[in-house]
């Protein structure tokens, strides 16, 4: 049980509401909005836990809100949309969305995608890990979630932060996107490759933005990554 807040934007009544019902079952409190128009204003004002964000709005559809919402925020974000093939080319976009449900859903693999995409950002995996890893100038404090790169902080979505925290923890090591995924989901629903190498892509943008350095994750061809 929480007191958590999680914004739901979405134009079809009905699923809204089962949306709420089902929510509000597991504890969690839920705002709706049925356009796009305030849902960015709302992240900012209402501070969600998570966000149900529906692709197909009225106004402003949810890639720009997602993309919009980014530019301030990591807060978890659920996308929904009505079409399986969708999930791919939107993985490809890297909007930065952390999960993806195609309609028609189950309420409860909703919530249970919630209540995951919640768990990873709230909690650490491991209990052997120190609170805090360094690597060239990156800092990842596990503890609070927060990276910074030569002191700086950088904002990180949730995946992006998983990625890192595995890769990190064995410099030199190439990893395979099996075991990245592995790691960034908690769940064993198959993630295509390009999920991961778009998550990896903006989180090794992030970290060129922030340091004159080469870039210190490389990709493996054929395997996967690496940071050296
Ligand atoms: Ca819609």
């Amino acid at each position: 049980m929480s007191d958590k807040l999680i914004l739901i934007v979405e134009d079809e009544p009905k699923i809204a509401q089962i949306l709420v019902d089902f929510l509000s079952m597991s504890g969690f409190t839920s705002k709706v909005l049925d356009s796009g128009l305030d849902a960015v204003a709302s992240v900012k004002q209402d501070k969600p836990s998570a966000v149900i964000l529906d692709l197909m709005l009225p106004h402003k559809d949810g890639l720009t809100i997602c993309r919009e919402v980014r530019q301030f925020s990591n807060v978890p974000i659920l996308m929904l949309t009505a079409r399986v093939d969708e999930i791919d080319r939107l993985n490809g976009l890297g909007i930065g969305a952390d999960d993806y449900v195609c309609k028609p859903f189950s309420p409860r693999e909703v919530v249970a995608r919630v209540e995951a995409i919640l768990r990873r950002t709230c909690t650490q995996d491991t209990i052997s890990n120190p609170q805090e890893v360094s690597f060239k100038g990156v800092v990842i404090n596990l503890e609070k979630f927060s990276c910074t790169v030569d002191k700086v902080h950088i904002e990180l979505t949730p995946v992006e932060f998983r990625l890192l925290s595995v890769l990190i923890q064995k410099p030199g090591a190439v990893l395979s996107r099996e075991i990245l995924m592995t790691n960034c989901y908690d769940d064993a629903r198959v993630v295509s490759n390009r999920t991961i190498d778009s998550h990896m892509k903006n989180l090794r943008t992030k970290l060129n933005v922030a340091q004159d350095e080469p870039s210190l994750i490389h990709s493996v061809y054929g395997i996967g990554y690496k940071i050296e």
